[in-house]
């Protein structure tokens, strides 16, 4: 990839051009360049070439990005007509897939549809999704769902807090003491700690759980309490696994409606890579919460934890507001965007040296983030929706 075409900046050097679009997904409010990642990126030799009106979504000025000495293209074709690099949140449409030319490489969050990646092979480029980061260490700066799931996290309990009509934290009063509520956090993993920080900041009791036993530590130290759901899993007779499997499962859901009960609101974040959603909270167990109860589900791209969730909607259900965001993220668009800028801005940069594109394929993460290489497509595309 040493040979992709070069222009020259505005102080006369050569540079190698990224791109941005402005995203077309209905509700996406995030931005894959930033104002601030610019100036990152003319430290690797880049010149960035970004869409007018670019960043208005998350509220950053076209007299912005001028000032970090992008240059300002009229439109979406004009901006991917000068760029070798792509930079996108939500992948390309097919238009935009079709306006790359060979040599060029896209890097974007989402692994495209199969359409586009059609397109995008047939078009000669390259293609990186951050979506299939491997989880290593080395990788951590550029784990975009990571970054992602913080800010998905935090945002969900904001939200819970607003919508459930009462103080998250204890208060003393004149009027007297009003008593603080209960947050149950389900799935302790990025987006679950986060959400599990920010309301017992915010000052709520909060409990947690996960089936992961490691993430009992990381919900004590962040000041909650870890569920510990202690299952008496009886011996049995040999051969009777699957009896007593579902037996176990049910003792569960019990627990589990229990804690539910318990809570003011519940924030659910549980996902298995590569599944649905698993379906934690029951429509039952809703049924059993208080009137005025919240529950804010941020699985919901993925089939949802409760039973009673509609993406993109906000459901009462007996009393109870049950809410599935589509993209939790995007609800808070200016630290998802700087966060997911830098992803980009350190993925760019490890396969770029001396202003030259020069990915290195057999490396771990590049290996594992390429979807199209050279017009070759390197996934299974009957795989992907
Ligand atoms: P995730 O978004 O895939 O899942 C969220 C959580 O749901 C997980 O903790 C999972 O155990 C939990 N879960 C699944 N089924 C459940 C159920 N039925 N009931 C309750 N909880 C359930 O996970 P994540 O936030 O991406 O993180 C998972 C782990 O990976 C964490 O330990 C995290 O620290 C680690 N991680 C490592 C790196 C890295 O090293 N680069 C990057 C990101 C995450």
């Amino acid at each position: 990839m040493s040979d992709v075409p070069r222009v020259s900046s505005a102080r006369g050097e050569s540079a190698l051009v990224v791109g941005a679009v402005t995203e077309t997904t209905p509700g996406e409010r995030r931005v894959a360049l930033t104002p601030g990642s610019i100036r990152r990126l003319s430290g690797l030799g880049a010149l960035c070439a970004v869409q007018a009106g670019l960043g208005l979504p998350a509220g950053f000025t076209d007299e912005a990005y001028v000032a970090a000495e992008a240059h300002i293209s009229p439109d979406s074709a004009s901006a991917i007509a000068r760029a070798r690099v792509l930079v996108k949140v939500q992948p390309p449409t097919p238009a935009e897939a079709g306006r790359l030319g060979p040599g060029t490489l896209l890097i974007c969050m989402t692994t495209p549809p199969v359409d586009v990646l059609d397109v995008l092979a047939s078009r000669g480029t390259t293609a990186f999704c951050l979506d299939r980061l491997p989880r290593i260490s080395r990788a951590q700066s550029m784990d975009a769902l990571s970054s992602q799931a913080t800010v998905a996290g935090y945002w969900a309990a904001l939200l819970a807090a607003e919508r459930v009509g009462r103080f998250f934290p204890m208060l003393m009063t004149a009027a007297g003491t009003v008593p603080p509520a209960r947050v149950l956090v389900l799935g302790a993993g990025v987006a679950g700690l986060q959400a599990v920080a920010t309301s017992h900041r915010l000052g709520a009791i909060v409990e947690a759980y996960d089936v992961r036993p490691a993430t009992k530590q990381e919900v004590e130290s962040l000041g909650a309490i870890f569920v510990e759901l202690r299952l008496e899993v009886r011996e049995g007779e040999g051969g009777y696994a699957r009896e007593m499997s579902d037996e176990t499962q049910q003792r569960l859901q019990a627990l589990i409606a229990q804690r539910v009960a318990a809570a003011d609101a519940v924030i659910t974040t549980a996902a298995v890579p590569g599944r649905p959603a698993p379906r934690i909270v029951t429509r039952s167990m809703v049924e059993g919460m208080k009137p005025g109860s919240v529950i804010v589900d941020i699985a919901a791209p993925n089939g949802g934890n409760c039973e009673v969730t509609r993406l993109g909607e906000e459901v009462v259900h007996e009393g109870v507001t049950v809410f599935g965001p589509s993209n939790a993220a995007s609800m808070m668009p200016v630290p998802a965007s700087e966060l997911f800028a830098r992803n980009v801005t350190e993925f760019l940069t490890s396969v770029t040296s001396d202003g030259n594109l020069t990915p290195d394929f057999a490396d771990e993460i590049v290996g594992a983030t390429c979807v199209v290489r050279d017009g070759q497509a390197l996934i299974d595309t009957s795989a992907v929706s």
